[in-house]
Formats: C-alpha cells, sequence, structure tokens
C-alpha cells in the first residue's frame, strides 16, 4: 500500500527543510513540486519569455522535457539532460515560477509527472495545491506556515550567513507579493485543505518544527 503525505504553505515556512528531514526518517522519498515550476520559469526567463503572458509561455511547453529523478532518495530536477536543480534557486527565478504558476495550462502540463511519482512511491510531496488539487486523496495532509516576518528573518539570516549583502525590507516585500499572488491566482491557489492539519512555526525554531511533524505524522499514519 502506498502512501502519500500532503505538504503545502506558503514560500519559506520551511517546508522543503523539514519535509527532507521527515522523509528520510520514514524511509519516503520527497518531492518538491516548486522544483518543477521554477523549472518551466527558468526555461520561459531563458527563451526572454515575459513570463506572466500566458501567450508567451504556453508556447515554451511544447516539447519541453521536465523530469525529476531521484539520487539515494535526494530529488534533482532536469530540463532535457541538463541538471538545473541549482540553476532554479536564483532569485528571479521565484517569482517566474510563480507567474508561470499561474497559467493553467503549466498546471495541467506539471499535472500528471506529480501524480504519476505518487502513485508509485512512499512520498512526501510538497508544494501549494498538493492537498487539493494534486493529491486529494492522501493520507495525511498539513499545512505548514509561519508568519511573513518570521520567514522573511530566517531567509535574511540564511543569505547573510551566507556573505550575502541583502536588505531585510526587500525579502519581506518579496514574501508578502509571491503570498498575494499564489494566494489569490484563480486556478489552484494556496489555501488550507479542509482536512489538512495546521502546523504554525513562527515560534518554533528548526529542531521543534522537525520533531512536531514527525509527531503529528507518526500520530496519523
Ligand atoms: O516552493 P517554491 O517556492 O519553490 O515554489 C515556487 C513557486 O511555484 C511558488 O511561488 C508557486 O507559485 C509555484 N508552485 C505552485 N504549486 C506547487 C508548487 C509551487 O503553484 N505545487
Amino acid at each position: 500500500m502506498i502512501v502519500n503525505i500532503a505538504i503545502d504553505g506558503p514560500a519559506g515556512a520551511g517546508k522543503s527543510t523539514i519535509a527532507k528531514s521527515v522523509s528520510k526518517e520514514l524511509g519516503f522519498i520527497y518531492v518538491d513540486t516548486g522544483a518543477l515550476y521554477r523549472t518551466v520559469g527558468l526555461n520561459a526567463l531563458r527563451l526572454g519569455k515575459d513570463t506572466k503572458n500566458a501567450e508567451e509561455v504556453v508556447p515554451t511547453l511544447e516539447g519541453l522535457d521536465v523530469s525529476l529523478r531521484f539520487v539515494n532518495g535526494e530529488q534533482r530536477v532536469f530540463l532535457g539532460e541538463e541538471d538545473v536543480s541549482t540553476a532554479i534557486r536564483q532569485n528571479e527565478v521565484s517569482m517566474a515560477a510563480s507567474n508561470v504558476s499561474a497559467i493553467p495550462r503549466v498546471r495541467e502540463f506539471l499535472f500528471d509527472l506529480q501524480r504519476d511519482i505518487a502513485k508509485k512511491n512512499n512520498c512526501i510531496m510538497d508544494g501549494r495545491d498538493i492537498g487539493t488539487v494534486v493529491l486529494p486523496d492522501a493520507k495525511i495532509k498539513i499545512y505548514l506556515t509561519a508568519s511573513a516576518e518570521a520567514r522573511a528573518d530566517r531567509r535574511f539570516k540564511e543569505l547573510t550567513e551566507k556573505g550575502q549583502n541583502v536588505d531585510y525590507h526587500k525579502i519581506l516585500e518579496e514574501i508578502k507579493a509571491r503570498d498575494y499572488q499564489d494566494m489569490n491566482r484563480e486556478i489552484a491557489p494556496l489555501k488550507q485543505a479542509d482536512d489538512a492539519i495546521l502546523v504554525d512555526t513562527t515560534e518554533l525554531n528548526l529542531e521543534q518544527a522537525i520533531e512536531y511533524m514527525l509527531k503529528t505524522i507518526k500520530e496519523h499514519l
């Protein structure tokens, strides 16, 4: 019996770090669906397209080969034969991903890929619409969130530790803009599924959040 766990929530809530750690512990694969939207966004940017314009983005899907490969349970994302796992993390790709993700044809294009992986593997899949659209029958659904300020604070620290010179207020504005766009689009907007468990990590550090998630998941498995 295949078990799927869906985790949704806004950018920067710690979904991927927490899900990676929890899936290792459970022996599940971890599927980061944001990487797929990022890859479509990256490809459109490279082709010089306006990522907000469906008429420009939809033709880029023709023959586009986006795939996920798992090496020791670690996900890598490929554009054709190119491993773009690092390239998709550039800052400008975040907003491009959010832009293309509001285009219905882009969501349709990535839907089967996500469903197929979940059908074949015990997995924790994270994104924005996993519990609501992609895996409505997931065994466990979690909505993982934190205040925008706490998320901006974490991102600021992470980038500062990497030696980047960043502005906290700019990061906070970017987070709020992406939240707004993801929550207010017409198709598959980010929202808590009716049967999802709410986990708010505003007041938790990473270890506490992981521990809490593991406990919550084990209780429901
Ligand atoms: O999770 P991440 O920040 O990498 O996702 C990038 C963007 O992709 C999000 O801002 C969101 O617009 C989009 N996305 C989505 N549905 C998903 C995963 C990501 O619309 N399941």
